[in-house]
């Protein structure tokens, strides 16, 4: 049976070989060669015959090839009457990137022979050309973005180093508007006090969940404020852990750079002691500063959420340009975590701090607004985790975070599940399997209330502080750091979930979160750094 689907040249009839059409032949109708019958196509096939039609029909569209390029059932046009071809090793006509396995193919236009690193790259220069001679260019949607990193990705993609091509699924979600330009001098204020909330209640989610990492729900008293730590003398007790650290020095590495550079960010997160390593930044450090393998080939195969935790800054720097937000959270995630779900779970963090700095909570308030905030986190990594790959540690089953946050999250909070029982089926270890929708979860169930987020991700988890961090970032984004610092605004905001299932907070009531918070004002200037230098795109066209 021919592989590929059975419209192909070796079945049509319009392929005149005089005898085993199966064995390349001639293409009767267009007057072209046909290499690899199986695997060639195009609209005009008439299959099966033994003689050929007497009435020549219209050609219809171009001739397609697949199989011998990556991606085997996707078929790609031919350009022109010119076969494309598989090449290797060369340099992309494109992206300027050296591929080991990549595409040849003859210009129509021209007859000049340009090289291509992936299928993607070729279809989308052959869709750019608008009639005539062209110079061989990248088509992006509205910007050329950041061809360093593009060609990085490539490079690594073709190097085989890159765990899954997560640029090329998912669907695309270009975020809605300028944030920058539409505002004005009050909007920008409310977009300050979001960055500062986005930065600082993540960094308060910390440290007020470190005492709790690792113990179970409600096997210990809850935590309504900070703990000292070990080393703590003096200074404030809000002592932040690894989740802000590795945040912080992302957040540095975009703006000293102006983009992601990941080598950067390989030096920056093994220069300093880190507070509460996971198990596969460990190991990454190991293999980076110990063993000195490249960046690109550092990164451990864990779906832990040490790249989840840290992903805000991508968030925050690339708000308004979804490519490049989801290059750089994937990109970022693959240097300590290069794995599929971390990198996906990398993305959902980033793309939601880019969603909720547009949003005020009255936008989040009911079911139907969650739900579709929920489709649109999941839509965005759709494809990346693959099939059946990730099953649950509770009972084993298959499981992702996109259907968790499409399918599960809607649903529990339509059924009105408080954060207990949901962790009870999500469980809230450094799995993100777990973490990141349990955080979600914690998040929209009371998505006004910063004191109830909190309280419920740090005393209803098991690795509270990355919980908590998480939680506390979304919630952040959402209000502003002032609103989450203020009682009377919690009291004042009624979500379904609020209304319905609580009216207490179980928090210190005179707590002052930022004023024990270590290094608060460090982390205020960076935030505020972050407002004033987001990505712009080099040469918007
Ligand atoms: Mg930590």
């Amino acid at each position: 049976m021919p592989n590929g689907g059975p419209d192909n040249c070796g079945t049509c009839a319009w392929n005149r070989t005089g005898g085993d059409r199966t064995q390349g032949g001639r293409c009767e109708l267009r007057g072209v060669s046909i290499t690899v019958p199986f695997w060639t196509y195009c609209n005009n096939w008439e299959g099966w015959r033994d003689k050929v039609p007497d009435k020549m029909p219209a050609i219809k569209g171009p001739v397609y090839s697949s199989g011998i390029f990556e991606g085997y059932y996707t078929r790609i046009p031919w350009c022109g009457d010119n076969e494309p071809q598989t090449y290797k090793p060369g340099i992309c006509s494109v992206t300027g990137v050296k591929f080991n396995e990549g595409i040849s193919v003859v210009d129509n236009e021209t007859n000049d022979t340009l090289f291509f690193a992936t299928n993607d790259i070729y279809c989308n220069w052959l869709k750019g050309r608008k009639g005539g001679s062209q110079v061989a260019k990248p088509i992006r949607k509205k910007s050329s973005g950041d061809e360093a990193l593009h060609g990085i990705y490539t490079e690594i993609f073709h190097k085989g180093a890159l765990c899954c091509d997560f640029m090329h699924v998912g669907v695309d979600k270009p975020l809605k508007g300028n944030l920058d330009e539409d505002l004005g001098p009050s909007g920008k204020r409310w977009l300050e006090d979001k960055v500062r909330g986005a930065i600082l209640c993540g960094a308060i989610g910390d440290a007020i969940g470190r005492q709790m990492e690792g113990r179970l729900p409600g096997t210990c008293a809850p935590a309504t404020w900070y703990a000292p730590w070990h080393g703590w003398q003096s200074g404030p007790v809000g002592t932040i852990t690894d989740d802000t650290q590795m945040t912080w020095w992302l957040a540095e590495s975009l703006l000293t750079n102006g983009r992601l550079v990941p080598d950067d960010l390989a030096k920056r997160f093994t220069r300093e002691h880190i507070r509460g390593i996971g198990q596969a930044t460990r190991q990454f450090v190991g293999n980076y500063k110990d063993k000195k393998l490249p960046w690109y080939e550092a990164g451990v195969a864990s779906s832990g959420n040490g790249a989840a935790m840290r992903a805000s800054p991508v968030g925050i720097f690339f708000r308004n340009d979804f490519d490049e937000l989801k290059l750089a959270a994937g990109m970022q995630a693959m240097v300590t975590h290069n794995d599929p779900m971390a990198i996906a779970s990398s993305i959902v963090m980033a793309y939601a701090v880019a969603m909720l700095l547009r949003i005020n909570v009255n936008q989040l308030s009911d079911l139907g607004q969650k739900t579709l905030f929920c489709r649109d986190l999941a839509d965005a990594i759709a494809g990346i985790e693959g099939g059946g790959q990730y099953v649950t540690r509770k009972d084993g089953q298959p499981s992702t975070l996109a259907s968790r946050i499409r399918d599960d999250i809607p649903r529990f909070l339509d059924e009105k599940q408080l954060p207990a029982q949901v962790q009870e089926e999500f469980w809230s270890g450094a799995y993100v399997l777990e973490s990141l929708p349990f955080a979600l979860y914690c998040f929209l169930f009371s998505p006004g209330h910063f004191d109830r987020v909190i309280y419920n991700a740090v005393n209803e988890s098991v690795d509270s502080d990355t919980v908590a961090a998480m939680a506390g970032t979304f919630c952040g984004a959402l209000n502003g750091l002032h609103r989450n610092m203020d009682r009377q605004y919690w009291q004042k905001v009624k979500t379904d979930s609020d209304r319905d299932l609580f009216a207490i907070t179980d928090m210190k009531t005179d707590a002052d979160y930022l004023g024990e918070l270590e290094f608060r004002e460090e982390l205020t200037g960076l935030a505020d750094r972050m407002l004033d230098n987001c990505w712009r795109d080099p040469k918007p066209e």
